[in-house]
């Protein structure tokens, strides 16, 4: 049974959204095993976000990160990583499937709602960046 890494961007917080983002995820067999609402500090969203640090938008998105609180959760289920890429839809909202939260409740191309871990490396990294073996439950 695989697990992948979420987290519900500052932009779908601040709207209400956290009840609805999480009920997608349960209803598509995603279960939660840890969650916790936090502020990212820019020193966490710059480490999380390390890999896009040439990327022109990198100042955006950290900006967007730390501008309010987020949820960070560990989702397990059958081939969890694929499955909440695909729950979550492509990153650009304007090209995301029907009934994914990005087409569902995306603002924009950045604030776009959700992270969700792309490969089995990464969600192993992204997991253990917010949270300790303990915490899984
Ligand atoms: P994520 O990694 O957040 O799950 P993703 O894998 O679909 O999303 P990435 O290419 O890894 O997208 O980009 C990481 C994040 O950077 C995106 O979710 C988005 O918030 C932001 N981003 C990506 N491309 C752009 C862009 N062209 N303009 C502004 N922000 C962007
Ligand atoms: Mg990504």
């Amino acid at each position: 049974i695989e697990r992948t890494f979420s987290i519900i961007k500052p932009d779908a917080v601040r709207r209400n959204l956290i009840g609805q983002i999480i009920a997608k995820f349960e209803e598509n067999g995603l279960r939660p095993i840890a969650l916790k609402k936090i502020h990212m500090t820019r020193e966490q969203a710059e480490g999380f976000y390390a890999v896009h640090k040439e990327r022109p938008f990198f100042g955006e998105l950290v900006e967007q990160m730390i501008a309010s609180p987020v949820v960070v959760q560990v989702l397990e289920g059958e081939g969890a990583i694929l499955k909440n890429r695909e729950i979550m839809g492509a990153t650009n909202p304007e090209n995301a499937a029907e009934g994914t939260i990005r087409k569902l409740f995306a603002l924009s191309v950045g604030e776009n709602s959700v992270h969700g871990s792309d490969a089995p490396e990464t969600a192993a990294q992204e997991i253990k960046f917010f949270f300790s073996d303990d915490e899984l439950v």
